[in-house]
């Protein structure tokens, strides 16, 4: 029986001349590797549907040990991000991290979206690519169980003001009364507030904020700490875009 779904291609690998596997980030299945017959998708629509960052609604099916799509309708293929190194990089560590952090074969519609959203504002190149990275990685952390306990200081509740320490291993927050650099590392206020943004607003919202150039670097390089803290690996996307941007 065939399901409908959405889904983007977050990592492609050729095979045959007419199959070819992917792995997509879908809106019902979640991550999944699937087969793409060439034969049955009209050549043109089958290409743009199985590259990497080809998004489209797909028909696919169960088959005896594998997922096939049968039907690929390419609704995005992020063209403009193709001219630009770094911010196509960075769409690559978005895709690298979904898969990784997105669950397998369930549903996966609030990961989807994110990351739709997150490569969308890439490509118009109205936000600031540390603000975009921030706010990938830390609500990809809370979507899948990591979100940091920031609300208020940990010890006495209060709310900070200047900076505040936050300790990456534990994800909590002490100001800067009950702090010391042993309870984690000095954070501006303003990145702080942008962390609680992030985490709590509703996920239309959760780009729109501000902060100064260099806050977003201290906001971008926080997220990544803690992101890969908690996931206890590299990201061969990553180290490639660090290197374009020093
Ligand atoms: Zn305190």
């Amino acid at each position: 029986m065939n399901l409908n779904t959405d889904g983007l291609v977050i990592k492609e690998s050729a095979t045959g001349e007419k199959d070819r596997v992917v792995t997509l980030l879908t809106r019902d299945l979640g991550v999944i590797r699937a087969f793409v017959r060439g034969a049955k998708i009209a050549k043109s629509r089958s290409v743009s549907a199985t590259q990497l960052l080809g998004y489209s609604k797909l028909s696919i099916y169960r088959g005896r040990d594998a997922y096939i799509v049968d039907d690929a309708r390419p609704e995005e293929i992020f063209f403009g991000l193709r001219g630009n190194i770094e911010r196509l990089s960075l769409a690559q560590y978005f895709c690298e991290l979904a898969g990784e952090i997105a669950p397998r074969e369930s549903e996966a519609g609030e990961y989807l979206s994110l990351i739709l959203n997150a490569i969308h504002l890439l490509e118009a190149a109205k936000r600031p690519q540390p603000l975009i990275k921030a706010v990938t990685e830390l609500r990809l952390m809370c979507l899948s169980g990591y979100m940091p306990d920031i609300a208020a200081c940990s010890e006495c509740g209060g709310s900070g003001d200047g900076y505040m320490y936050f300790n990456k291993e534990t994800g909590r927050l002490f100001c800067s009364s009950c702090g010391t650099g042993n309870h984690g590392a000095p954070t501006g206020i303003g990145v702080v507030s942008a962390m609680r943004h992030i985490c709590r607003s509703e996920p239309k919202k959760i780009f729109n904020f501000n902060l100064s150039e260099k806050g977003l670097e201290e906001l971008a390089a926080v997220t990544e700490e803690y992101l890969l803290t908690h996931l206890q690996r590299k990201f061969k996307t990553l180290d490639f875009y660090s290197q374009l941007i020093k």
